[in-house]
């Protein structure tokens, strides 16, 4: 196949803003394609050589590419990157450079699909130390025989800068159009797709095998499935009421997605845009590799925590795993918890199909024998959990439920249909999520007492992971706890504190604490430390103004951390009274209500 025919369609299609002309000129480059061809004609549209998911990146330097440009023409790389500034577009550059050229080529080797596509793919493979110079050679090799308006295609597929428009699902219409004749088929197309991510693959079995080969198209163990999307709701009736009054809340984590295969002890993860992301998470490798079952395909979602009070971190955390040297010392300091949310193929069975319920109880079979297995410490599966779950039917059950998930780190609950199934690729009300709908940071810091303290593990071990706090309430002279605090001691902090707290030790909980969660450690009220928090929430687990926003919960800090001042010119009594933390949490649902109605009032002098 000459490539100026698709270079033709190309410009075209640039030239297009209709969606309608654009599929029209995708169905005619696609039956003007032989069918051994069809995949890599898919993936050049794509301004790809492969699916996404096989990270094989073009993307060559824009300085490389005028490089070659400039040897190519003949014209020197200064007049060469003037066009390119002047044009805005490295294509338009090597257009306008290749029909200035300085010596006219006499003989030209006929450029053709399959040899743009095999030279483009030598290019991407070349790594290593002298790759650059060759693929300068190997894209001149090219340029030498491209007519300009070529070249201008060569250079945007080889900086990854062909942008034709062209939306997955634009391809699955014309494909449809192109190969069955009609737009209705386009279902069949697209199920197969949302199973194997992969429009070449799908186009191909089309033009193979027809329409009966694409509906026998199955998950494969190692090919991402597209992920099931939720739709969000802004009220618990309404996330109820569109689930037909009963349903599933499970906590919504704050973390990276993973979709996790397995086959034996290989395993791969792949991120929610479906990339590669498995060097970055060495820990959970270990740990589903660890796993009983032979094949697996799991979602989940991976989330920092602090090793020490096993409470989640916010999602920036996890950006620390994000690097290519240095991933095992990111892994001990930045540890992670993984939380099964849904399993869709287990040992030659597909599970995608089945009703939620049913998927949930094989994860649960499945993690209960993780953790039976962790027991005798067989395998590092100790990272993975399933996801909380609570089977609801009433909406206050599911806001006691979200209030509970947020103070425990959560972003809020995902609302799961009981009885759907896996429905890959597709945003719709089966899952809803419910977030809270506002974000704001606690602007004051609070002065909070040390009541109590949990032993630390791991790189804490042997002095205190974290500290139980309170605030001080005047009227009945007691101390109601407000938060955990595991961040922002450095490991001199840690020493200071296991010292000056020995004298306060006590056996039991202090008479003038009230507390629902029990220490490792008690202490006399007396120590008062200064800590920020992203905000303030209601919380089941603290006493402070339990019951006076809302029935069975108090008031606690999100996110809380220490800033490194301990308040020793404060007794205990000074600390922040529970009355303060009421107030700093109305004002907080003020500003978060007049952000989202946008009225502009100054709040600051409330309680003032
Ligand atoms: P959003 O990114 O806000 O559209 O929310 C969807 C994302 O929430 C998913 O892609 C997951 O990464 C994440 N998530 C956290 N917890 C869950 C859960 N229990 N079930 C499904 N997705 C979850």
């Amino acid at each position: 196949m000459d490539y100026s025919t698709i270079v033709d369609i190309f410009n075209e299609m640039e030239a297009t803003s209709k969606r309608t002309e654009l599929t029209d000129l995708i169905v005619r480059l696609l039956k003007s394609t032989p069918k051994e061809l069809i995949d890599k004609v898919v993936y050049l549209m794509l301004g790809r050589l492969r699916p996404e998911y096989e990270g094989i990146e073009l993307g060559i330097a824009d300085k490389m590419a005028l490089r070659a440009l400039s040897i190519s023409s003949g014209i020197d790389m200064k007049r060469v990157e003037e066009m390119y500034v002047r044009r805005g577009d490295i294509g338009e550059a090597a257009e306008e450079a290749l029909s200035k050229r300085l010596q006219a080529v006499l003989f030209k080797d006929r450029l053709t699909v399959e040899r743009v596509y095999s030279t483009l793919e030598k290019v991407a493979m070349l790594k290593g130390e002298g790759s650059q110079d060759a693929k300068i050679r190997y894209i001149c090799n090219l340029l030498n025989d491209a007519e300009p308006r070529e070249g201008k295609y060569i250079l945007k597929i080889v900086t990854g800068r062909l942008r034709l428009g062209i939306a997955d699902y634009t391809l699955l219409d014309a494909l449809a159009v192109a190969f069955t004749d009609s737009k209705e088929n386009r279902s069949i197309l697209e199920r197969a797709y949302n199973l194997t991510s992969d429009l070449g693959f799908v186009a191909k079995m089309l033009v193979y095998g027809g329409l009966d080969a694409v509906k026998a198209i199955r998950m494969e163990l190692f090919r991402p499935i597209r992920p099931m999307l939720a739709e969000r709701v802004s009220s618990a009736e309404e996330a109820l009421e569109r689930m037909g009054g009963r349903c599933a809340a499970e906590y919504k984590l704050d973390g990276e997605r993973l979709q996790i295969h397995k086959h034996d002890g290989r395993v791969k993860i792949f991120s929610r845009r479906l990339e590669d992301i498995t060097s970055h998470y060495p820990d959970a490798v270990d740990a589903i590799a660890g796993i009983r079952a032979r094949d697996l395909i799991v979602e989940g979602e991976a989330v920092a925590i602090n090793q020490d009070t096993q409470e989640y971190l916010p999602f920036q955390e996890l950006m620390h795993r994000r690097r290519k040297y240095g991933i095992e010392e990111a892994m001990k300091e930045y540890p992670i918890a993984l939380n099964l949310f849904d399993i869709l193929y287990i040992d030659g069975k597909e599970c995608i199909d089945l009703p939620y319920m049913e998927r949930r109880r094989i994860l649960e079979n499945l993690i209960s024998g993780v953790e039976s297995s962790n027991s005798s410490n067989s395998i590092n599966s100790s990272i993975v959990s399933i996801v909380p779950m609570l089977i609801v039917s009433d909406a206050k059950s599911i806001e006691d439920y979200m209030f509970k998930a947020i103070n425990e780190g959560c972003e809020g609950l995902m609302i799961k249909d009981l009885n759907s199934p896996y429905r890959a690729g597709a945003r719709g009300y089966a899952w809803i999520k419910l977030k809270r709908e506002y974000k704001s940071e606690l602007a004051d810091t609070l002065d909070l007492v040390i009541v109590g303290a949990f032993h630390g593990r791991g790189r804490r071990a042997g002095r205190y992971g974290a500290l139980l706090l309170a605030s001080y309430n005047r009227e009945d002279d007691t101390f109601y706890t407000t938060c955990k605090v595991g961040t922002g001691f450095t490991d001199e902090d840690l020493e200071r504190f296991h010292a000056m707290l020995n004298p306060y030790i006590i056996k039991h909980r202090h008479a003038r604490v009230n507390s629902r969660l029990d220490a490792d450690v008690w202490f006399e009220p007396r120590m008062v430390i200064e800590v920020i928090a992203s905000e303030i929430t209601l919380s089941p687990l603290h006493t402070c103004a339990l019951n006076v926003i809302r029935e069975g919960n108090g008031l606690a800090l999100r996110f809380p951390k220490f800033t490194g001042r301990i308040r020793d010119d404060k007794s205990a009594e000074d600390a922040t009274s529970v009355d303060e933390i009421v107030s700093m949490y109305r004002r907080q649902l003020k500003v978060i209500r007049q952000t989202q109605t946008g009225i502009e009032e100054d709040v600051g002098r409330e309680g003032e």
